[in-house]
């Protein structure tokens, strides 16, 4: 299978092209046209197996090429680490190369001063931390309203980091009739429960 039997869009193709991919890996096979269909979606895989892309990719052609007035951010991916987060953002800026899209990376242990001149300014993508993302959001900082494409990655470590109460939190402030994706490399039950709570008939796909 290449990309191209995807149904990815031509600057997508040519931004993967440029990535130096030849293939899609199985966990983007898989994934992806679950998510273009609009699919709730659990995939069982772990880190290395190219499970960023078979989530940032679709997210990229679901989203387009951005709104050109100010908006509200679309889509919100919550890391459990600020590493994983940077790293999530990088892929993204590498893969939306050649789509107008804007993001904010709301991580801790930085000031919040940029965060929030980013969100004023109006972003497609949120790609945050809990902790970050519930403190700009008390603080009036974040509209989650038209949030409707919602990614929880590595969600069995953030289980093991004790970011589930938050998560649940996060999901309850987002519109109900959304998309949500779910990443995992095992599934313990309390992630079984969130996926029961939070999304909708999800495809699950395990590599
Ligand atoms: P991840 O599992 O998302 O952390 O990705 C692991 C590594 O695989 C990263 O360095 C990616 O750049 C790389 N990668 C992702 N998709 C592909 C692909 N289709 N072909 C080759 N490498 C890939």
């Amino acid at each position: 299978m290449s990309f191209a039997d995807l149904h990815l869009s031509d600057e997508l193709l040519r931004a993967i092209d440029e990535s130096g991919y030849t293939e899609p890996t199985p966990i983007q096979q898989q994934a992806i046209p679950n998510v273009l269909m609009m699919r709730d979606l659990i995939g069982i895989a772990q880190t290395g197996t190219g499970k960023t892309a078979a989530f940032v990719l679709p997210m990229i052609d679901i989203l387009g090429s951005g709104r050109a007035r100010a908006r509200m951010p679309r889509s919100l991916i919550l890391e459990p680490t600020r590493e994983l987060a940077a790293q999530v953002a990088e892929n993204f800026e590498k893969y939306g190369k050649y789509h107008k899209l804007s993001m904010a990376l709301l991580i801790g242990g930085v000031q919040m001063g940029d965060q929030v001149k980013a969100l004023e300014k109006g972003v497609d993508v949120l790609i945050a931390t809990p902790g970050r993302l519930m403190d700009l959001f008390s603080r009036g900082k974040i509209m989650l309203n038209d949030c409707k494409l919602l990614v929880i990655d590595e969600a069995d470590r953030m289980l093991d980091m004790g970011f589930i109460p938050d998560i649940e939190e996060i999901c309850t402030k987002l519109p109900k009739d959304r998309q949500t994706l779910l990443f995992s490399a095992t599934m313990p039950t309390a992630i079984k429960k969130l996926a029961d709570k939070f999304l909708s008939s999800p495809k699950q796909v395990e590599v």
